[in-house]
């Protein structure tokens, strides 16, 4: 597995983040137990992903006496999910960010040329001074998530983050020469793409594996 000494690039090395990573790369995974692990992960990865969210001091009674105590501050953080297989993360983030808001932008491969072209977009009303996470589980070429930014970026958020399941270095050298100030979060770099923008080693296609339909 690669590493990054890219500071925007931020790869998830925790053990159950890798062991359920492992378990969906094989071949022999159910539909439903790929699921349920990508569920699993992206809860995790949503913790490290809101790492760094405001929060503010609000003053509470417990049981016992008043104190003071932090919540999350600001806006409501915006989840984009890349349609379709993004789907896969945004359930598993919404579980632990339940107030988010959600956008989803629909984008499929061109087989010929591996480009994207835009079929839905739909962004909550109010983007200015939000902080959008985009979600899709496979950064291969960054055609993409490079797109898909580019449209967000239109609405002014306040900041965007990427997470991903996994990524290669082609993935991630086009979306940092796209977006230089977006930073990735993936649980592995893998080797390459292949000629067909698949990941090596990879999982396979990650929208096939979630919905059964390979
Ligand atoms: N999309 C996938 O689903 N899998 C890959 O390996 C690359 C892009």
């Amino acid at each position: 597995m690669t590493v990054s000494t890219d500071p925007l690039v931020h790869v998830i090395n925790h053990p159950l983040v890798q062991h359920k990573l492992t378990l969906m790369r094989r071949k022999d995974a159910s539909t439903n137990s790929f699921r349920t692990l990508l569920n699993e992960l992206s809860m995790l990865m949503a913790y490290e992903v809101t790492r760094d969210m405001p929060t503010q001091e609000i003053e509470i009674e417990t049981p016992l006496e008043t104190t003071t105590a932090r919540v999350i501050d600001g806006k409501k953080l915006v989840l984009v999910s890349i349609l379709r297989a993004g789907t896969g993360i945004l359930d598993g983030m919404l579980t632990v960010v339940p107030g988010a808001r959600v956008g989803h932008i629909g984008l499929y491969r061109d087989p010929d040329t591996l480009h994207p072209v835009e079929y839905y977009f739909k962004m909550p009303s109010d983007m200015l001074e939000r902080d959008v996470v985009v979600v899709d589980p496979m950064l291969a070429t960054g055609h993409s998530a490079a797109a898909a930014i580019a449209r967000i970026k239109a609405l002014s958020p306040r900041s965007i983050k990427f997470v991903c399941l996994l990524t290669c270095p082609e993935g991630i050298q086009a979306l940092r020469t796209a977006h230089p100030d977006v930073a990735i979060y993936t649980a592995a770099i893998d080797r390459q793409l292949n000629e067909h923008g698949y990941i090596l080693p990879g999982l396979g296609d990650a929208g096939d594996r979630i919905f059964g339909t390979r």
